[in-house]
């Protein structure tokens, strides 16, 4: 198998200039895919002023000239004859192209012009003609010291030596089902990096999309079909059981809460492997769920871990853990903060069967924590963990039951395609007495109405959130930041006793830690933060969050900040602070739903705030965008399923290559 270095043009340096976009072989290469296409269309020269690019055709009129300054540095000046006349074009450091150049070749030249001096500065030169009068340029995400032009002419001369060995995991019967998709690999992503015209670009854009999304949905639908083997714990869980964690808890649960207990009851009693996803809105009171069903398995004799995406939340479960499960579960909390001694405590323990229930972010299940018999995950906020942190948990002796809890409802038909192994519980009804959050958006110029409003919550000795994009603005942006407003709220509040601080991702754990104390102590009174705050932080005395920027979010993750107040029985407001985009903001006012917003950030955004920004390792994709693609990806998950079922050798040679890239360990 060839290798990156063997491309014509990629030497040490660019290979490692590659790597660090992720691209490691030469299939990566070819499948790294513009992030956009600048179409350019052929310019009339007497309308274009300085700044325009503009780009022409014709052919070349006269011997080019090349002046050399230095060994670095010559320019080559020669004349185009095109559609309206003749021009003189200049262009730095080609002076190598010049035997190319030969009166009479065509050529595009695309660059400034200067009107006075009839003077087309090029900046790149191409050959051939402009078809339909427009030339697509594929525009790539780049790192510094590689140019869209290196990359290119890297993915070109791939293309050339070894474009046809690359393997086309579309099976040719469904080439025939697809009649527009049947055409060459390497053809295809040619078309892709060097497209001719829009109609056939976006054909083979549809192809190269459903190609990995064929290949994504040949997984999925093997995975689960494995997983339906796998045997489980069967434990004994009865009336008994359930009726003396009722009488843990100091309030009554909500209908849907049992409901959702007596489900996982089920599963853990069955020989199956648990397998289910717990969706409920932000304070709908999933944690307590998930107690149940450790406080469950530690009855049936088997170890829990709960796992965390943050420490600050790992602890806050602990705390609320311990607290409840006191004198039944021995519970345990393992943070990065904690000494050598004290970790290797908890090891031991562990293994020794001394901790019924570990928290603690995913390091709780890396290869060093081993467990004596561990029974249950749960993990919080499931879509921060990639597959392959999952795979880990196989390692651990006994296939444990795995509770996945998320706040961010993925709307049910997508779910049902993704996930469809898994099993999904949903929490609608809210725990009683809460009063629903108000939401209102202001624009930036109404910041004193904001400041009044902020008053009246302090002079209750109510907290407020406020949230920030930015740690800290190094000037390139105009958006707020958390070290900018942190200053300008001290200044606002130094006339009343008011204590600002701040919160985000670059502190230490332990400054982290020590600010959410103060602030559950009610010792901070105004905390400014990034979006760390964003899940599962419970602090019921905070009263208002204000979101600074909110244009710069998802809704769903604006909804998800919204649902840090009116956790308790205060009145609660939440204030989204935009520049622009606030019509976008509106669901947020008329609704408190998180299904709906979810909806409505999925129309809207796609997959992003679900997978985006956080994409977890299972959900990454080169072309595809699971929303836009819906569809494709339906097509996409019938074709796999039929095609798993397929024993012909050619069909089986394809399969195996898919599989080979499922991490099922
Ligand atoms: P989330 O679903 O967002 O994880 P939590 O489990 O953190 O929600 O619950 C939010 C708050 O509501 C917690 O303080 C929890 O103790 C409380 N709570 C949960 N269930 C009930 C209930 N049935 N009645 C009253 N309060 C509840
Ligand atoms: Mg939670």
């Amino acid at each position: 198998m060839s290798e990156l270095k063997d491309v014509k043009g990629i030497g040490p340096k660019s290979e490692l200039l590659l790597n660090k976009l992720g691209i490691y072989n030469i299939e990566d290469l070819l499948t790294y895919y513009p992030v956009r296409y600048d179409i350019l269309k052929r310019s009339n020269l007497d309308e274009v002023t300085e700044d325009d690019r503009v780009i022409i055709d014709g052919v070349v009129d006269s011997i080019p000239l090349v002046l050399r300054f230095n060994a670095k540095l010559n320019k080559m000046n020669f004349r185009l004859s095109y559609k309206d006349g003749v021009v003189g074009i200049s262009i730095f450091n080609r002076a190598f192209m010049k035997p190319n150049l030969k009166v009479g070749t065509r050529i595009i030249v695309i660059g400034k012009y200067e009107k006075e001096k009839n003077i087309l500065t090029a900046s790149d030169i191409k050959f051939g003609i402009l078809n339909n009068e427009t030339k697509i340029e594929p525009i790539y995400h780049l790192t510094s010291g590689l140019s869209n032009k290196n990359l290119q002419t890297y993915i070109n001369n791939a293309l050339m030596s070894y474009g046809k060995d690359i393997i086309d995991y579309i099976p040719n019967y469904l080439k025939e089902k697809y009649p527009k998709f049947d055409i060459k690999k390497y053809i295809a992503l040619n078309i892709v990096h060097n497209p001719p015209n829009e109609s056939k670009l976006s054909d083979m854009i549809k192809r190269m999309k459903y190609e990995e999304l064929f290949c994504f949905m040949v997984k999925i639908n093997y995975l689960k079909s494995i997983k339906k083997k796998e045997l489980g714990i069967k434990r004994n869980i009865d009336d008994k059981d359930i009726k003396s964690f009722y009488k843990l808890l100091p309030f009554k649960l909500t209908l849907d809460q049992e409901k959702v207990i007596n489900e996982i009851v089920t599963d853990m009693n069955s020989n199956k492997i648990m397998n289910r996803l717990l969706q409920g809105d932000v304070g709908s009171g999933k944690t307590i769920v998930s107690i149940a069903a450790m406080y469950f398995n530690k009855l049936s004799g088997y170890q829990s871990a709960l796992m965390a995406p943050t420490e600050i939340l790992a602890t806050q479960h602990f705390n609320n853990i311990s607290k409840i499960l006191d004198g039944k579960c021995t519970v345990r909390l393992l943070i990065g903060s904690l000494t050598k001694k004290e970790k290797e405590e908890i090891y031991d323990d562990l293994i020794n069967n001394k901790i019924d229930i570990l928290i603690g972010t995913h390091a709780i299940i890396q290869e060093n924590v081993k467990y004596y018999n561990l029974g249950l995950v749960v993990t919080d906020e499931q879509h921060r963990f990639g597959v392959n942190q999952r795979a880990l948990l196989k390692n651990k002796g006994i296939t444990p039951d795995v509770l996945y809890m998320s706040a961010t409802p993925i709307p049910r038909t997508f779910a049902l395609t993704i996930y469809g192994d898994m099993d999904i519980s949903i929490i609608k009804e809210m725990p009683k007495g809460r009063i629903p959050v108000e939401t209102i958006i202001r624009k930036e110029d109404q910041i004193s109405e904001v400041l009044n409003l902020m008053y009246e919550e302090l002079k209750e000795h109510h907290q407020i959130y406020v949230v920030s994009p930015l740690i800290e603005n190094e000037g390139e942006s105009d958006l707020t930041s958390v070290i900018n407003l942190k200053d300008e709220f001290k200044k606002a509040f130094s006339k009343v006793n008011v204590k600002v601080d701040m919160l985000h991702g670059k502190m230490s754990n332990k400054e982290k830690d020590n600010i959410m104390d103060k602030f559950k102590n009610n010792e901070i009174n105004i905390l400014i933060s990034t979006t760390v705050v964003e899940v599962g932080v419970d602090v019921s005395n905070a009263s208002m969050m204000i979101i600074f920027d909110a244009n710069m979010f998802g809704l769903s993750t604006l909804h998800q900040l919204r649902g840090r107040v009116g956790r308790g029985n205060i009145k609660s407001t939440c204030i989204l602070i935009s520049k622009s985009e606030t019509e976008r903001l509106k669901i947020l006012e008329e609704t408190n739903d998180g299904f709906k917003i979810a909806e409505e950030d999925f129309k809207l955004r796609g997959s992003g705030d679900l997978f985006g920004t956080r994409q977890s390792g299972d959900m990454y994709f080169k072309i595809a965008n699971l929303r836009e693609d819906f569809k494709i990806l339906e097509y996409a998950n019938v074709d796999a399923k039929e095609f798993l079922k397929r024993t012909e050798p050619e069909n089986m040679i394809i399969k195996n290559k898919i599989l080979e890239m499922v991490d099922t360990d």
